[in-house]
């Protein structure tokens, strides 16, 4: 058994195996002196906080067919972004896209900077972030060090250490394995192989480039790792929601405040949300109120949400208290956050 794990195995693994992805230069493009678009790199990464590739593709393409370019993006109005970004969940992600895309224009000429330090400077752009775009638009040594990376370098490794008080080793490990010959290669190399060779459940260790240096595989134990801690179960919180139409088909929507959760967002006016019961609040216009059978159910990272709908039809002189109607033919439901469209959903389901 070898020792350590070598790179350049897995690089070469890479050449013949690199996923396709609509933001990726692929290992042949790249030795071909192609190089990677720090805007889109960054764009993809901000998409993939929190969300899986197949999520992001769609939204990838039509971000990047409508902005092509970082100065497009700076120009783009809040509204249309928030509308695109809908149903992509994770809301502080959309306004800090734009926020960072007016800053890369305003303060560094529209160009990103290309170190880990200078990109750490910027909106919304982290320590795995700015280390995934210098790596792999700047192919810099940056270490990156994602959920796929954690479950390689436990099992590579066999740490059993449960996450995340294993963090600090594993990004430890994943530094020290990162080489200074391709090192954007070699951190897309790594993800590729957690997302589908070293998979969280029956990894498949008999195509695996690391096998005859991985220790967890020697021991048996790399179905079992990364260990985690349990997690606390989630809390339940509940609010209302009022979908008011008026009698020309328009609806009632407000723009939710930019702070807070879906902040931005087109949503329905309603209650905050709170564990135990909803509480108090008034409907945004006065109606005949009536409240479906069934809630909205929707979860967030932290917490379960139950919406209680109620809905009116009023007519046309009624002044609501908050927001604004928005005519039929403006409408869409797909530029609504997810739990405020399973909310009208379920209302159209009555
Ligand atoms: S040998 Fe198996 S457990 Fe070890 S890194 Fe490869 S796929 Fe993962």
């Amino acid at each position: 058994m070898r020792d350590w794990p070598d790179s350049a195995d897995l690089l070469t693994f890479y050449d013949h195996n690199a996923r396709k992805m609509p933001w990726r230069v692929g290992p042949k493009e790249r030795a071909r002196g192609v190089r990677p678009d720090p805007y889109r790199v960054w764009m993809s990464e901000i998409m993939l906080q929190q969300t899986t590739v197949a999520a992001v593709k769609d939204y990838f393409e039509r971000f990047t067919a409508r902005w092509p370019t970082v100065s497009d993006l700076a120009a783009a109005e809040d509204s249309d972004v928030m509308a695109e970004w809908a149903g992509l969940g994770y809301y502080a992600r959309a306004r800090n896209l734009l926020k960072c895309a007016r800053h890369v224009v305003a303060e560094h000429n529209g160009v990103f900077p290309d170190t880990v330090e200078a990109l750490l400077t910027l909106p919304g752009v982290g320590p795995y972030t700015a280390g995934a775009v210098a790596s792999i638009a700047f192919d810099q040594p940056a270490t990156v060090v994602d959920g796929n990376v954690e479950r390689v370098m436990a099992r590579v490794f066999d740490i059993h250490t449960p996450l995340p008080a294993a963090k600090p080793e594993l990004t430890e490990k994943a530094a020290a394995m990162t080489p200074q010959v391709r090192p954007g290669d070699y951190a897309q190399a790594v993800m590729d192989l957690g997302a589908t060779i070293c998979t969280p459940r029956n990894p498949a260790c008999g195509l695996c480039p690391w096998r005859s240096a991985c220790k967890a595989q020697a021991a048996g134990t790399a179905a079992e790792l990364p260990k985690k801690t349990p997690k606390k179960p989630k809390p339940i919180r509940h609010g209302v929601v009022y979908i008011a139409k008026r009698v020309d088909g328009a609806y009632l929507l407000e723009t939710r405040p930019d702070s807070g959760l879906l902040g931005g967002m087109l949503g329905w006016p309603g209650s905050d949300w709170t564990e135990g019961h909803a509480p108090k609040h008034d409907a945004p216009i006065k109606a005949e109120w009536k409240t479906l059978n069934t809630e909205a159910k929707h979860t967030f990272t932290h917490f379960h949400l139950r919406l209680t709908v109620k809905t009116a039809l009023v007519p046309m002189d009624r002044k609501p208290s908050v927001g604004a109607f928005v005519l039929d033919e403006d409408y869409d439901s797909g530029n609504l956050p997810t739990a405020m469209r399973k909310a009208f959903d379920l209302y159209r389901g009555t």
